[in-house]
């Protein structure tokens, strides 16, 4: 077993660290730190992420896309600025669903502008009664003549305000009652909706939105076939974003580590180096331990995603352990600063803010216990 990266994996991690520096970090710090991105801003960042194949990685070379092993992503992910991860991760994913679950029309008339990241996706699934399961959803279109009429709500979604083109997951109800789930494409330049910007504990400049649907009249042809596989799609696509996520913690905790290693070598308390007292090592090797630990277990989920192996445990064990190990890695940190790691100053503080915030997309750390509890046991822990 190796675990060094080959040459062109250390380019692709350098490349990232460069377009972070030169074209990433100077937008973010341009803007308030605490108001979500503007659209210009993001279509900014866009453009640099998707040179890197970010904006479309896992659409296949013959198909437009970068066609990335889930590894170099993982690699690219783990640099990139998680408030700028949680703006790209719906919209790749969303654009992964087009391309694997859309009519031609449908690509043809989104794909490109979304894999060049000319225009903005994301997916809407979840509402303010409908969290962890998403079976329950309420959200209800209709067929009036050639029009599909939208109704229901949609809670915490990633880009709603800025969005192109949302990919909604709701109930198209028959005449008879029966309902079944379904995709459909609302775009806002041909479908009226309410989009209002929601402020959060962390990631304050990823634009997370709630949505009103109120007769929304969307065409006919927005309709994604119905190959029975919605909830499947979904699935898919949080497997790999379960331990992507993990990485945007692990890049967290590592600016975390670098800053409290780097203090320990230069702060004089007692007339020495504090990182010279053996309390202070402990809590530098805890930290290296959550931050090595975690990266470890997001790469090995990534790399059998990769061999196409069943990863819903590994994926789920991931997420988890690599979000709580770096917010204690962070909160280790902070304590290591003293009264500097609560200043606003250092950015100590404004990490632990947003590796909270890593603690809920794509899976709450109870609901991916229980995938994991599920994988071990083969029962069911959420229904009988
Ligand atoms: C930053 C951010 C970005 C997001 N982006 C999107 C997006 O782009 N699109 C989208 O559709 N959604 C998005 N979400 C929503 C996210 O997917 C949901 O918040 C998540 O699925 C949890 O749902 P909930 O918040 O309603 O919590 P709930 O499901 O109500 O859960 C509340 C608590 O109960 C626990 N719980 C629930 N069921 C069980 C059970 N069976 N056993 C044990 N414990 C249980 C949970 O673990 C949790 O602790 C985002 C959320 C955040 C915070």
């Amino acid at each position: 077993m190796d675990f060094s990266l080959t040459i062109e994996q250390q380019m692709i991690v350098k490349a990232a660290q460069r377009m972070v520096e030169t074209d990433i970090q100077p937008v973010l710090d341009a803007n308030d730190k605490d108001r979500a991105l503007s659209k210009d801003a993001i279509l900014k960042i866009f453009a640099k992420a998707a040179n890197l194949g970010m904006t479309c990685a896992r659409i296949p070379e013959e198909g437009g896309g970068a066609g990335m092993t889930m590894v170099d992503c993982g690699l690219i992910t783990e640099q990139i600025p998680p408030t700028v991860g949680l703006i790209l991760q719906p919209h790749e994913a969303t654009t992964t669903r087009i391309y694997f679950g859309c009519t031609p029309e449908q690509k043809e008339r989104y794909l490109e502008d979304l894999m060049t990241g000319k225009r903005i996706a994301c997916t809407a699934s979840t509402e303010p009664d409908v969290g962890s399961d998403p079976r329950g959803i309420k959200t209800r279109l209709k067929e009036e003549g050639d029009e599909l009429i939208l109704n229901g709500a949609k809670q915490w979604i990633s880009n709603a305000t800025v969005c192109d083109v949302m990919n909604v997951t709701c109930r198209l109800v028959k005449d008879d009652g029966s309902s079944s789930m379904v995709r459909v494409l609302v775009d806002p330049t041909e479908s009226k909706f309410h989009a209002r910007e929601v402020d959060m504990h962390g990631l304050r400049q990823a634009p997370l939105g709630e949505v009103t649907f109120s007769d929304c009249r969307v065409p006919n042809g927005n309709l994604c076939p119905d190959t029975g596989e919605t909830a499947k799609l979904l699935t898919v696509t949080w497997l790999a974003n379960r331990p992507l996520v993990g990485l945007m913690a692990v890049g967290l905790a590592q600016r975390a580590l670098d800053a409290a290693r780097d203090y320990a070598g230069v702060r004089k308390q007692f007339g020495k180096l504090i990182g010279g007292f053996q309390l202070v090592q402990h809590d530098l090797a805890e930290i290296e331990t959550c931050v090595l630990s975690s990266r470890l277990l997001c790469f090995n989920a990534l790399s059998a995603i990769d061999r196409g192996e069943r990863a819903n445990g590994l994926s789920a064990m991931a997420k988890r352990y690599a979000v709580d190990a770096c917010d204690r890695a962070i909160a280790l940190a902070m304590r290591l600063h003293g009264a500097m790691g609560l200043s606003k100053e250092l950015g100590l503080e404004q990490m632990a803010r947003d590796v909270r915030t890593l603690t809920i997309p794509d899976g709450t750390p109870g609901i991916l216990t229980l995938i994991q509890g599920r994988e071990i046991t083969g029962l069911d822990p959420f229904r009988s």
